[in-house]
């Protein structure tokens, strides 16, 4: 492992996406030691930022999901029922499920949920899941409902998964720790080609297993924080006493809630009804309920990532911290972050502000969703679709602020683009915000994340290209390919060869 070399001609991009004058960067150990200005006629080739921080991901369910059938690209209802056909055709193995996942019927030409009967016409003699690409919605064939009901003991005749089952289907089909463990390497290489170092990971029943694994066999190369599932709260507070999350890799994130679904299947809670539909969604908490978790958390000393995407569902949020913050006096600060945010309002805006709640947001949505005629509109009509996702008013407040993809997909680029590109005009970030906060620019006004190794001379976490990564607000990451990442002072993505042939990186 080289960690003594000195990068020729590079413009160094911090948290707030400035730029320093060309210049040589010299490291030691593998950390930044000093700089100093570019040396007579040479040329500006490198480019180096902080690494992303996705904020809000499933990197473990990414992994297992690389190697199911992906529907993310059909077309069309008939086009997934083929390729979920030809990927069975093509496996050897007949035994276990077959998990088709990610399918978006908001793009397709006749944008129906798929059933019971449509996946037994194509698979009838092996378990089928079909699961859609929030997660929140799922449909079984029939093999499958017969393994379902084993396991919960009642399945809708229609194979429709209500919400609950749809997040809980691998605790019916549980992958095995060697699967989970591959998995896990797999979506981690992938983070890192993509510039990612650091992952609040949502994760599952079976994460705190996987994850604390791979880091005792000292694999993890990102850092992690770990957010679990609030029936594993005594676990989490088990595994902290044990220092499992003091390493500097893997951190115990807290506990991850949701309080409504999602607008992709109708279920974030609203306070007005979808256009499309007779719903308005529904919160799946009682205020009494969600209170309870809330006070036992704060008790467990366990901060909390509360999923809230509707606009009731985010008041509900909102003012049950209102209410514990009056027994308290105050909150301690980001004690809670709201992910997805995506209908609050300049009310609700105000009222987080004064909570001092972080929003972790997904630009990722934006460009696929956002747009004129995208399932935004018409879930939730013209004018409320234009109103989700206010991004500049949340930076204007100076609210802690995160970007990340929920892995949907986990590219980076896209999220840039949702952000720089929002369908209305006066919500946008310039691409130097929008990389900012996508970077952890904006997480901590109030050393809010103080443990975080910030970029700074003596640290070292930096992604290494050759061009200007700004480029990548186009949404595109081949326009700004990553060439290597540094962090915690080791390159976890050796840049190419060729660079230290040529000394642009010169080893000492
Ligand atoms: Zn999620």
């Amino acid at each position: 492992m080289i960690t003594d070399f000195t990068l020729r001609g590079v413009i160094l991009l911090d948290f707030d996406i400035r730029r320093s004058e060309p210049c040589d960067l010299i490291f030691r150990n593998g950390r930044l030691a000093h700089m100093r200005p570019l040396a007579g006629e040479g040329e500006s080739r490198l480019f180096l930022t902080p690494g992303f921080w996705d904020a809000h991901h499933h990197l473990l369910h990414h992994g297992l999901s690389a190697r199911r059938c992906d529907l993310s690209a059909c077309a069309s209802l008939e086009e997934a029922l083929d390729r979920l056909s030809a990927y069975v055709r093509a496996q050897t193995t007949g035994e276990c499920v077959v998990w088709a996942e990610r399918w978006d019927e908001s793009g397709w030409t006749e944008p129906r949920t798929p059933t019971r009967a449509d996946i037994d016409r194509v698979v009838a003699d092996r378990p089928v899941v079909m699961r859609r690409i929030c997660g929140h919605c799922a449909v079984l064939n029939s093999r499958a409902i017969e393994d379902a009901r084993r396991h919960w003991g009642t399945f809708d005749d229609s194979g429709s998964a209500t919400e609950e089952q749809a997040l809980g289907l691998s605790t019916v089909w549980p992958p095995s720790a060697q699967e989970r463990e591959d998995a896990l390497l797999r979506a981690q290489d992938a983070a890192i080609a993509m510039g990612i170092t650091r992952v609040n990971e949502m994760g599952g029943p079976s994460a705190a297993e996987t994850y604390t694994t791979i880091e005792q066999r000292g694999r993890l190369k990102i850092d992690v924080r770990l957010f679990l599932p609030p029936d594993q709260m005594e676990r989490a507070v088990e595994l902290r006493r044990q220092g499992t999350f003091d390493g500097p890799r893997l951190r115990l994130g807290g506990i991850k809630l949701y309080t409504d679904g999602s607008v992709g299947a109708r279920t974030a809670a609203l306070r007005e009804p979808y256009v499309d539909r007779t719903t308005a969604g529904e919160l799946r908490f009682g205020d009494a309920d969600l209170l309870a978790v809330m006070r036992r958390c704060r008790q467990a000393d366990l901060r909390i990532a509360i999923h809230a995407i509707g606009d009731a569902a985010i008041d509900q949020v909102l003012r049950l911290l209102e209410q514990l913050a009056g027994e308290e006096g105050a909150l301690p600060p980001g004690w809670v972050t709201l992910e997805h945010a995506e209908l609050v309002d300049e009310a609700m805006l105000d009222r987080a502000q004064v909570l001092r709640v972080g929003l972790s947001l997904q630009p990722n949505f934006v460009a696929r969703w956002g747009g004129e005629g995208g399932l935004y509109e018409h879930a939730l009509g013209r004018e409320r679709a234009r109103r989700a996702n206010p991004y500049r008013d949340v930076w204007d407040r100076r609210i802690p602020m995160f970007f990340g993809s929920d892995g949907m997909p986990m590219d980076p680029a896209l999220g840039l683009k949702g952000a720089v590109g929002h369908p209305r005009a006066e919500q946008r970030l310039t691409a130097e915000e929008a990389l900012s906060v996508y970077v952890g620019g904006r997480a901590a006004p109030e050393g809010l994340w103080e443990e975080e190794a910030w970029w700074q001379l003596g640290s070292a976490g930096a992604v290494l290209y050759d061009r200007d990564p700004l480029e990548l607000a186009d949404g595109d990451l081949s326009r700004a390919p990553v060439l290597g990442v540094l962090w915690r002072g080791q390159w976890i993505l050796e840049p190419p060869a060729d660079l230290f042939r040529s000394g642009v990186i010169h080893v000492s």
